[in-house]
Protein backbone atom coordinates (compact mmCIF):
# COMPACT_ATOMS: atom_id res chain seq x y z
CA UNK A 1 0.00 0.00 0.00
CA UNK A 2 1.59 3.60 -0.54
CA UNK A 3 0.40 7.61 -0.72
CA UNK A 4 -0.63 7.86 -4.75
CA UNK A 5 -3.05 11.31 -4.36
CA UNK A 6 -1.92 14.31 -5.33
CA UNK A 7 0.81 13.88 -7.21
CA UNK A 8 0.77 15.55 -10.70
CA UNK A 9 1.46 12.99 -14.47
CA UNK A 10 4.92 14.28 -14.31
CA UNK A 11 5.38 13.13 -10.51
CA UNK A 12 3.99 10.21 -10.95
CA UNK A 13 6.17 9.10 -13.95
CA UNK A 14 8.73 9.84 -11.14
CA UNK A 15 7.63 7.40 -9.04
CA UNK A 16 6.96 5.00 -11.52
CA UNK A 17 10.91 5.20 -12.66
CA UNK A 18 12.19 5.10 -8.96
CA UNK A 19 9.74 1.78 -8.38
CA UNK A 20 11.30 0.57 -11.65
CA UNK A 21 14.72 0.90 -10.24
CA UNK A 22 13.81 -0.61 -6.81
CA UNK A 23 12.80 -3.59 -8.55
CA UNK A 24 15.80 -3.96 -10.63
CA UNK A 25 18.53 -2.88 -9.55
CA UNK A 26 17.92 -2.25 -5.64
CA UNK A 27 15.77 -5.09 -3.91
CA UNK A 28 17.44 -8.33 -5.45
CA UNK A 29 21.16 -7.64 -4.22
CA UNK A 30 19.51 -6.51 -0.81
CA UNK A 31 20.31 -9.60 1.01
CA UNK A 32 23.67 -10.19 -0.92
CA UNK A 33 25.04 -7.14 -0.12
CA UNK A 34 23.95 -7.31 3.46
CA UNK A 35 25.28 -10.40 4.32
CA UNK A 36 28.84 -9.18 2.27
CA UNK A 37 28.26 -6.07 4.29
CA UNK A 38 29.25 -4.06 1.01
CA UNK A 39 28.40 -1.15 -0.13
CA UNK A 40 25.57 -0.69 -2.89
CA UNK A 41 27.58 1.69 -5.33
CA UNK A 42 25.89 -0.03 -8.40
CA UNK A 43 22.93 1.29 -7.11
CA UNK A 44 23.72 4.66 -6.26
CA UNK A 45 25.45 4.83 -10.00
CA UNK A 46 21.94 3.50 -11.57
CA UNK A 47 20.22 6.47 -9.39
CA UNK A 48 22.82 8.75 -10.21
CA UNK A 49 22.51 8.27 -13.71
CA UNK A 50 18.51 8.51 -13.22
CA UNK A 51 18.78 11.81 -11.63
CA UNK A 52 17.34 10.81 -8.08
CA UNK A 53 20.16 12.01 -5.83
CA UNK A 54 19.76 15.65 -5.94
CA UNK A 55 15.97 15.60 -6.13
CA UNK A 56 15.08 18.54 -3.42
CA UNK A 57 17.86 20.74 -5.24
CA UNK A 58 17.50 23.19 -8.42
CA UNK A 59 18.05 21.98 -11.49
CA UNK A 60 20.87 24.53 -12.51
CA UNK A 61 23.03 21.82 -10.61
CA UNK A 62 21.83 18.92 -11.89
CA UNK A 63 19.09 18.30 -9.38
CA UNK A 64 15.23 17.49 -9.86
CA UNK A 65 13.58 20.19 -8.35
CA UNK A 66 11.12 18.48 -6.96
CA UNK A 67 9.14 19.37 -3.71
CA UNK A 68 10.61 17.69 -0.06
CA UNK A 69 7.09 16.01 0.13
CA UNK A 70 7.83 14.28 -3.34
CA UNK A 71 11.45 13.56 -2.53
CA UNK A 72 10.52 11.75 0.68
CA UNK A 73 7.93 9.48 -1.34
CA UNK A 74 10.43 8.53 -3.69
CA UNK A 75 12.89 8.10 -0.02
CA UNK A 76 10.33 5.60 0.83
CA UNK A 77 9.91 3.21 -2.14
CA UNK A 78 13.76 3.08 -2.06
CA UNK A 79 14.07 2.24 1.66
CA UNK A 80 11.08 -0.39 0.95
CA UNK A 81 13.54 -1.91 -1.43
CA UNK A 82 16.74 -1.67 0.90
CA UNK A 83 16.74 0.18 4.01
CA UNK A 84 20.68 1.10 3.26
CA UNK A 85 20.23 2.62 -0.03
CA UNK A 86 17.34 5.10 0.99
CA UNK A 87 18.76 6.02 4.23
CA UNK A 88 22.13 6.61 1.85
CA UNK A 89 20.31 8.74 -0.12
CA UNK A 90 18.91 10.77 2.63
CA UNK A 91 22.54 10.88 3.73
CA UNK A 92 23.58 12.53 -0.17
CA UNK A 93 20.93 14.93 0.35
CA UNK A 94 22.08 15.88 3.92
CA UNK A 95 25.64 16.47 3.14
CA UNK A 96 23.98 18.69 -0.07
CA UNK A 97 22.12 21.34 2.30
CA UNK A 98 25.04 23.04 3.92
CA UNK A 99 26.11 24.00 0.86
CA UNK A 100 22.60 24.75 -0.97
CA UNK A 101 21.54 26.82 1.92
CA UNK A 102 24.79 28.88 2.81
CA UNK A 103 27.26 28.12 0.02
CA UNK A 104 28.62 31.08 -1.95
CA UNK A 105 27.34 31.02 -5.74
CA UNK A 106 30.85 29.75 -6.58
CA UNK A 107 31.10 26.52 -3.58
CA UNK A 108 27.53 25.74 -5.06
CA UNK A 109 28.57 25.39 -8.76
CA UNK A 110 31.62 23.38 -7.59
CA UNK A 111 30.15 21.10 -5.13
CA UNK A 112 26.56 20.70 -5.87
CA UNK A 113 26.48 19.30 -8.91
CA UNK A 114 28.62 16.38 -8.58
CA UNK A 115 26.83 15.66 -5.45
CA UNK A 116 23.61 15.55 -7.71
CA UNK A 117 24.78 13.42 -10.15
CA UNK A 118 26.21 10.94 -7.38
CA UNK A 119 29.63 11.15 -9.06
CA UNK A 120 30.51 12.12 -5.64
CA UNK A 121 29.31 10.44 -2.54
CA UNK A 122 28.76 12.55 0.63
CA UNK A 123 29.14 12.53 4.63
CA UNK A 124 28.01 14.32 6.94
CA UNK A 125 30.75 14.50 10.22
CA UNK A 126 29.16 15.79 13.54
CA UNK A 127 29.15 13.00 15.65
CA UNK A 128 32.14 12.12 17.79
CA UNK A 129 33.25 9.36 20.19
CA UNK A 130 32.45 11.29 23.37
CA UNK A 131 29.24 12.82 21.98
CA UNK A 132 26.21 12.17 19.78
CA UNK A 133 23.73 13.50 21.98
CA UNK A 134 25.44 16.80 23.13
CA UNK A 135 26.93 18.30 20.01
CA UNK A 136 27.50 21.41 20.44
CA UNK A 137 30.75 19.75 22.57
CA UNK A 138 32.46 18.54 19.78
CA UNK A 139 36.46 18.62 20.08
CA UNK A 140 37.47 18.44 16.35
CA UNK A 141 39.63 21.79 15.31
CA UNK A 142 39.65 23.81 12.72
CA UNK A 143 42.37 26.01 12.81
CA UNK A 144 43.52 28.89 10.57
CA UNK A 145 46.91 28.88 8.79
CA UNK A 146 47.70 31.40 6.14
CA UNK A 147 44.97 30.83 3.31
CA UNK A 148 44.28 27.36 4.77
CA UNK A 149 42.35 25.76 7.83
CA UNK A 150 44.13 22.29 9.25
CA UNK A 151 41.39 20.09 10.83
CA UNK A 152 42.43 18.18 13.72
CA UNK A 153 40.36 15.34 15.72
CA UNK A 154 38.06 12.49 15.45
CA UNK A 155 34.46 11.69 14.16
CA UNK A 156 32.14 8.79 14.87
CA UNK A 157 29.98 6.74 13.26
CA UNK A 158 30.54 8.40 9.92
CA UNK A 159 27.70 6.73 7.33
CA UNK A 160 29.76 6.37 3.92
CA UNK A 161 33.07 6.94 6.04
CA UNK A 162 35.93 6.01 3.90
CA UNK A 163 33.70 5.78 0.59
CA UNK A 164 32.77 9.39 0.50
CA UNK A 165 34.59 11.39 -2.17
CA UNK A 166 33.45 14.57 0.16
CA UNK A 167 33.17 15.41 3.92
CA UNK A 168 30.99 17.82 5.73
CA UNK A 169 32.52 18.55 8.49
CA UNK A 170 31.57 20.53 11.75
CA UNK A 171 34.46 21.44 13.64
CA UNK A 172 35.46 24.06 16.30
CA UNK A 173 37.10 27.29 14.87
CA UNK A 174 35.97 29.22 17.97
CA UNK A 175 35.08 29.05 21.71
CA UNK A 176 33.89 26.50 23.45
CA UNK A 177 29.57 25.72 22.85
CA UNK A 178 27.69 26.02 19.62
CA UNK A 179 28.82 29.58 18.38
CA UNK A 180 32.83 28.63 17.85
CA UNK A 181 31.71 25.78 15.41
CA UNK A 182 31.81 25.90 12.08
CA UNK A 183 30.91 24.00 8.43
CA UNK A 184 34.04 22.93 6.12
CA UNK A 185 33.98 20.86 2.95
CA UNK A 186 36.62 18.43 3.23
CA UNK A 187 37.76 16.66 -0.19
CA UNK A 188 38.51 13.08 0.85
CA UNK A 189 41.43 13.42 -1.59
CA UNK A 190 42.84 16.03 1.22
CA UNK A 191 45.66 14.56 3.32
CA UNK A 192 45.62 13.11 6.59
CA UNK A 193 41.96 11.43 6.33
CA UNK A 194 41.87 8.02 7.94
CA UNK A 195 39.09 5.67 8.44
CA UNK A 196 40.22 4.00 11.70
CA UNK A 197 37.46 1.79 12.30
CA UNK A 198 34.53 0.36 10.04
CA UNK A 199 31.59 -0.67 12.26
CA UNK A 200 30.46 -4.03 12.01
CA UNK A 201 26.56 -3.33 12.86
CA UNK A 202 23.11 -5.26 14.06
CA UNK A 203 22.12 -4.41 10.50
CA UNK A 204 21.92 -2.00 7.75
CA UNK A 205 25.50 -3.83 7.16
CA UNK A 206 26.03 -2.98 3.81
CA UNK A 207 25.94 1.37 4.64
CA UNK A 208 29.54 1.76 6.10
CA UNK A 209 29.57 3.06 8.91
CA UNK A 210 32.70 4.54 10.10
CA UNK A 211 35.16 6.19 12.66
CA UNK A 212 36.95 9.13 10.58
CA UNK A 213 40.48 10.91 11.95
CA UNK A 214 40.98 14.18 10.57
CA UNK A 215 44.50 14.53 11.34
CA UNK A 216 46.16 17.72 9.93
CA UNK A 217 43.76 17.69 7.32
CA UNK A 218 44.51 20.90 5.23
CA UNK A 219 41.84 22.55 2.97
CA UNK A 220 41.37 26.20 1.43
CA UNK A 221 39.79 28.89 4.41
CA UNK A 222 37.34 29.57 1.87
CA UNK A 223 36.15 25.48 2.11
CA UNK A 224 34.52 27.31 5.14
CA UNK A 225 30.49 27.13 4.12
CA UNK A 226 28.34 29.69 6.08
CA UNK A 227 29.76 32.39 8.42
CA UNK A 228 32.81 31.04 10.56
CA UNK A 229 30.97 30.46 14.12
CA UNK A 230 27.34 29.77 12.01
CA UNK A 231 28.43 25.74 11.70
CA UNK A 232 25.95 24.43 14.90
CA UNK A 233 22.83 26.46 13.17
CA UNK A 234 23.59 24.74 9.57
CA UNK A 235 23.69 21.52 11.27
CA UNK A 236 20.70 21.41 13.00
CA UNK A 237 18.86 22.80 10.07
CA UNK A 238 20.14 20.07 8.06
CA UNK A 239 18.77 17.64 10.97
CA UNK A 240 15.69 19.34 10.47
CA UNK A 241 15.66 17.98 7.14
CA UNK A 242 17.35 15.12 7.34
CA UNK A 243 14.68 13.51 9.91
CA UNK A 244 12.19 13.89 7.58
CA UNK A 245 14.24 11.60 5.70
CA UNK A 246 14.77 8.62 8.11
CA UNK A 247 10.78 9.40 9.33
CA UNK A 248 10.25 8.68 5.46
CA UNK A 249 12.89 5.47 5.49
CA UNK A 250 10.93 4.28 8.44
CA UNK A 251 7.32 4.16 6.38
CA UNK A 252 9.12 2.52 3.43
CA UNK A 253 10.98 -0.36 6.29
CA UNK A 254 7.74 -0.78 7.57
CA UNK A 255 5.61 -0.85 4.55
CA UNK A 256 7.89 -3.80 3.34
CA UNK A 257 7.33 -5.71 6.98
CA UNK A 258 3.75 -5.28 6.44
CA UNK A 259 3.94 -6.86 2.94
CA UNK A 260 5.91 -9.61 3.85
CA UNK A 261 3.79 -10.10 6.53
CA UNK A 262 0.70 -10.02 4.63
CA UNK A 263 1.98 -12.41 1.49
CA UNK A 264 3.13 -14.93 3.93
CA UNK A 265 0.05 -15.12 6.31
CA UNK A 266 -2.33 -15.30 3.11
CA UNK A 267 -0.18 -18.54 2.28
CA UNK A 268 0.26 -20.16 5.19
CA UNK A 269 -1.73 -22.44 7.05
CA UNK A 270 -2.92 -23.68 10.50
CA UNK A 271 -6.11 -25.29 12.03
CA UNK A 272 -7.15 -26.13 8.26
CA UNK A 273 -7.05 -21.89 7.34
CA UNK A 274 -5.14 -19.12 6.22
CA UNK A 275 -3.17 -17.17 8.82
CA UNK A 276 -5.08 -14.13 7.66
CA UNK A 277 -8.27 -15.56 8.52
CA UNK A 278 -7.81 -15.73 12.15
CA UNK A 279 -9.11 -12.26 13.68
CA UNK A 280 -6.05 -12.14 16.20
CA UNK A 281 -3.82 -12.21 13.17
CA UNK A 282 -5.99 -9.74 11.21
CA UNK A 283 -6.31 -7.05 13.78
CA UNK A 284 -2.11 -7.31 14.42
CA UNK A 285 -1.97 -6.33 10.68
CA UNK A 286 -4.49 -3.59 10.89
CA UNK A 287 -3.27 -2.17 13.24
CA UNK A 288 0.50 -2.12 11.26
CA UNK A 289 -1.56 -0.90 8.27
CA UNK A 290 -3.05 1.77 10.50
CA UNK A 291 0.20 2.52 12.12
CA UNK A 292 2.06 3.01 8.51
CA UNK A 293 -0.97 5.27 6.82
CA UNK A 294 -0.20 7.62 10.59
CA UNK A 295 3.61 7.47 10.25
CA UNK A 296 3.03 8.43 6.56
CA UNK A 297 1.02 11.40 7.15
CA UNK A 298 2.68 12.93 10.22
CA UNK A 299 6.03 12.68 7.89
CA UNK A 300 4.42 14.23 4.38
CA UNK A 301 2.37 16.80 6.53
CA UNK A 302 5.73 17.95 8.19
CA UNK A 303 7.13 18.36 4.42
CA UNK A 304 4.53 20.23 3.11
CA UNK A 305 5.11 22.68 5.84
CA UNK A 306 8.40 23.10 4.60
CA UNK A 307 7.74 23.12 1.35
CA UNK A 308 5.00 25.98 2.48
CA UNK A 309 8.18 28.10 4.03
CA UNK A 310 6.43 27.43 7.41
CA UNK A 311 8.24 26.62 10.48
CA UNK A 312 8.62 22.60 10.56
CA UNK A 313 11.33 21.60 13.13
CA UNK A 314 8.65 20.35 15.90
CA UNK A 315 7.11 18.78 12.66
CA UNK A 316 10.48 16.58 11.25
CA UNK A 317 10.67 15.67 14.83
CA UNK A 318 7.42 14.32 15.36
CA UNK A 319 7.30 12.51 12.60
CA UNK A 320 11.10 10.82 13.06
CA UNK A 321 10.01 9.85 16.50
CA UNK A 322 6.52 8.36 15.64
CA UNK A 323 7.50 6.98 12.04
CA UNK A 324 10.69 5.09 13.46
CA UNK A 325 8.53 4.11 16.96
CA UNK A 326 6.45 2.61 13.57
CA UNK A 327 9.03 0.62 11.97
CA UNK A 328 10.19 -0.95 15.07
CA UNK A 329 6.55 -1.80 16.30
CA UNK A 330 5.97 -3.23 12.52
CA UNK A 331 8.78 -4.93 12.02
CA UNK A 332 8.80 -6.81 15.17
CA UNK A 333 5.40 -8.06 14.94
CA UNK A 334 6.14 -8.98 11.21
CA UNK A 335 8.28 -11.65 12.46
CA UNK A 336 5.55 -12.82 15.16
CA UNK A 337 3.36 -13.32 11.95
CA UNK A 338 5.82 -15.38 10.66
CA UNK A 339 5.99 -17.36 13.44
CA UNK A 340 9.28 -19.74 13.86
CA UNK A 341 10.31 -18.34 9.61
CA UNK A 342 10.54 -14.88 10.89
CA UNK A 343 13.40 -15.85 13.08
CA UNK A 344 15.71 -17.12 10.34
CA UNK A 345 17.31 -15.82 7.68
CA UNK A 346 15.22 -17.66 4.71
CA UNK A 347 12.88 -14.17 5.25
CA UNK A 348 13.26 -10.76 5.09
CA UNK A 349 11.81 -10.03 8.64
CA UNK A 350 14.46 -10.75 11.20
CA UNK A 351 16.71 -8.31 8.72
CA UNK A 352 13.60 -5.62 8.95
CA UNK A 353 13.81 -5.84 12.47
CA UNK A 354 17.12 -5.45 13.15
CA UNK A 355 17.38 -2.73 10.90
CA UNK A 356 14.01 -0.89 12.20
CA UNK A 357 16.38 0.08 15.32
CA UNK A 358 19.04 1.73 13.71
CA UNK A 359 16.19 4.59 12.83
CA UNK A 360 15.73 5.33 16.66
CA UNK A 361 18.87 6.60 16.66
CA UNK A 362 20.28 7.79 14.16
CA UNK A 363 19.71 12.11 13.50
CA UNK A 364 18.87 12.09 17.20
CA UNK A 365 17.52 9.53 19.14
CA UNK A 366 14.20 9.71 20.38
CA UNK A 367 15.31 10.96 23.37
CA UNK A 368 16.19 13.72 21.77
CA UNK A 369 13.09 14.34 19.68
CA UNK A 370 11.35 14.72 22.61
CA UNK A 371 13.19 16.74 24.01
CA UNK A 372 13.04 19.48 20.98
CA UNK A 373 9.49 18.38 20.81
CA UNK A 374 8.79 19.47 24.64
CA UNK A 375 11.44 22.31 24.21
CA UNK A 376 9.41 23.68 21.18
CA UNK A 377 5.63 23.50 22.44
CA UNK A 378 6.43 24.73 25.92
CA UNK A 379 8.40 27.91 25.04
CA UNK A 380 6.60 31.03 26.44
CA UNK A 381 5.64 33.27 23.09
C1 LIG B 1 24.45 3.32 11.86
C2 LIG B 1 24.70 4.72 12.34
C3 LIG B 1 24.95 5.72 11.43
C4 LIG B 1 25.22 7.03 11.86
N1 LIG B 1 25.56 7.98 10.93
C5 LIG B 1 25.97 9.21 11.36
C6 LIG B 1 26.47 10.17 10.42
O1 LIG B 1 26.50 9.95 9.21
N2 LIG B 1 26.94 11.34 10.90
C7 LIG B 1 26.94 11.65 12.22
O2 LIG B 1 27.36 12.76 12.59
N3 LIG B 1 26.47 10.75 13.14
C8 LIG B 1 26.00 9.54 12.74
N4 LIG B 1 25.54 8.61 13.65
C9 LIG B 1 25.61 8.94 15.07
C10 LIG B 1 24.25 9.13 15.70
O3 LIG B 1 23.70 10.35 15.27
C11 LIG B 1 24.48 9.08 17.23
O4 LIG B 1 24.78 7.73 17.54
C12 LIG B 1 23.28 9.55 18.00
O5 LIG B 1 23.08 10.93 17.81
C13 LIG B 1 23.44 9.27 19.51
O6 LIG B 1 24.66 9.70 19.98
P1 LIG B 1 25.58 8.70 20.84
O7 LIG B 1 25.70 7.41 20.10
O8 LIG B 1 26.80 9.43 21.22
O9 LIG B 1 24.71 8.37 22.14
P2 LIG B 1 24.59 9.28 23.46
O10 LIG B 1 24.41 10.69 23.07
O11 LIG B 1 25.71 8.93 24.36
O12 LIG B 1 23.23 8.72 24.06
C14 LIG B 1 23.13 7.50 24.82
C15 LIG B 1 21.70 7.39 25.36
O13 LIG B 1 21.41 8.52 26.22
C16 LIG B 1 20.25 9.18 25.76
N5 LIG B 1 20.38 10.62 26.00
C17 LIG B 1 21.44 11.42 25.70
N6 LIG B 1 21.19 12.69 26.06
C18 LIG B 1 19.94 12.70 26.61
C19 LIG B 1 19.09 13.70 27.15
N7 LIG B 1 19.48 14.98 27.21
N8 LIG B 1 17.87 13.33 27.61
C20 LIG B 1 17.46 12.05 27.55
N9 LIG B 1 18.20 11.05 27.03
C21 LIG B 1 19.43 11.37 26.57
C22 LIG B 1 20.18 8.87 24.26
O14 LIG B 1 18.85 9.01 23.77
C23 LIG B 1 20.64 7.43 24.26
O15 LIG B 1 19.58 6.58 24.58
C24 LIG B 1 25.22 7.33 13.24
C25 LIG B 1 24.94 6.30 14.18
C26 LIG B 1 24.68 5.02 13.73
C27 LIG B 1 24.41 3.93 14.76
Amino acid sequence: MSAHWGLSEEQQALLELVRDIARRDVAPHADELERAEEFPRAAFEALGKAGLLGLPYPEEYGGGAQPSWVYLMVLEELAAAHLAVGLGVSVQTLTMFPTFAYGTDTQKAAWLPPGCSGEWIGAYCLSEPAGGSDAAALTTKAERDGDSLVISGRKAFVTHGGEADFYQVFARTGDAGPSGISCVFVPASAPGIVREKLEHKMGMRSSPTAAMVFDGTRVPADNIVGAPGEGFRIAMQALDGGRLGIAACSVGLARAALDAALAFTRERRQFGKPLVEFQGLSFMLADMATQIEAARALTLDAARRRDAGAPFSTNAAMAKLFASDTAMRVTTDAVQAHGGYGYVEEFPVERYMREAKVLQIVEGTNQIQRLVIGRNITRQE
